[in-house]
């Protein structure tokens, strides 16, 4: 049936997602700190807050989608401060520390409410068409809670573990993701100096040993996948700054379970150099562009 859902931030994912909830019949009330991304919310039939504390106290689910760790906390902290709904079952969808995770869930559930994690996979384009992957960390009542809703949004719903495990989920595979674009971006850029076409070569890496997300649908070189951002200048898509983030996160996580990620370091330092010539912005597959050769 229909439910009260929160949603907190509207961004390049939580405005598709709130979206996509609205279509499934839910009623959504909404808040982001940005006036037009509330403004486009309100035209599609949401109801708009200026109090997060509201806003949770009026729904049966609160997801958050917000940029970073500090955020997501300091908004959980405004949302709860004064006591919650205990019917309201919290779901952040960010992309946070696993230890922030943890913290949240108990202090959230001292309170009297639920929390989980149930960070997502798929990107912009999965985001708009309800295709995403949610890797979710709680118990499994706390899944099956949470299913129904996450399906409005997403086509794979995994339960991945306890809380925090959802993020361990998608911490580690986006640190596979930002060493293979730059492996993609390598191997490309040998090829075409070698002589080979960019597009035949890429045919070549998609039907071989080569394959992967970065080479078939996201390929960093310019006219090889219609619809990837470096052929829009490589604006829009997943930012630089979000995969330095998630890089800066798994090298903590890893820190802290004595595990090397050799790869994953040196992949986190050449994302951290794009960012400090101003390439923070750009879609994270400008690292193409940063290191072909121009002759
Ligand atoms: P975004 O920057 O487009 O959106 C974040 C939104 O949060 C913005 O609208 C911003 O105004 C709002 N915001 C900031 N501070 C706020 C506050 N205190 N209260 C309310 N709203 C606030 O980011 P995004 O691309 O939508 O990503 C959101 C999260 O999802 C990140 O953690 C990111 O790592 C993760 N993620 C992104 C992608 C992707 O492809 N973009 C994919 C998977 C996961």
């Amino acid at each position: 049936g229909s439910k009260n859902i929160g949603f907190v931030g509207l961004g390049n994912m939580g405005g598709h997602m709130a979206t996509n909830l609205m279509k499934a019949g839910h009623k959504l009330h909404v808040f982001d700190i940005s006036k037009p991304a509330c403004d486009n919310m309100a035209a599609k039939g949401a109801k708009v807050y200026s109090k997060t504390a509201e806003l949770a106290k009026n729904s049966d689910f609160v997801i958050t989608m917000l940029p970073n760790n500090d955020i997501v906390n300091a908004s959980y902290e405004e949302m709860t401060a004064d006591g919650v709904n205990k019917n309201t079952m919290f779901i952040d969808s960010s992309t946070i520390d696993p230890v922030l995770v943890k913290s949240l869930q108990e202090r959230i559930s001292a309170k009297g409410a639920r929390f989980i994690d149930a960070p997502v996979s798929g990107g912009v384009p999965g985001a708009e068409q309800a295709t995403l992957t949610f890797m979710v960390g709680g118990t499994e009542a706390e899944y099956n809670a949470v299913k129904g809703v996450l399906e409005c949004m997403g086509k794979r719903i995994t339960h991945c573990g306890n809380y925090g495990m959802g993020q361990a989920a998608k911490l580690a595979n986006n640190m596979m993701l930002a060493i293979s674009m730059i492996g993609v971006s390598e191997a490309m850029n040998l090829a075409m100096r070698l002589g080979l076409d960019p597009k035949i070569f890429a045919e070549i890496i998609n039907s071989s040993t080569g394959r992967c997300w970065a080479s078939e649908i996201y390929n960093p070189v310019p006219g090889v996948c219609p619809t990837a951002p470096a052929n829009n200048a490589y604006k829009g898509g997943f930012s630089t700054d979000l995969i330095t983030k998630d890089l800066g996160l798994a090298s903590g996580v890893a820190t802290s379970s004595n595990t090397p990620i050799p790869m994953g370091a040196l992949a986190h330092q050449i994302y951290r150099t794009l960012k400090s010539k101003g390439l923070g912005n750009k879609d994270f597959s400008v690292v193409y562009d940063f290191m072909k050769n121009e002759n």
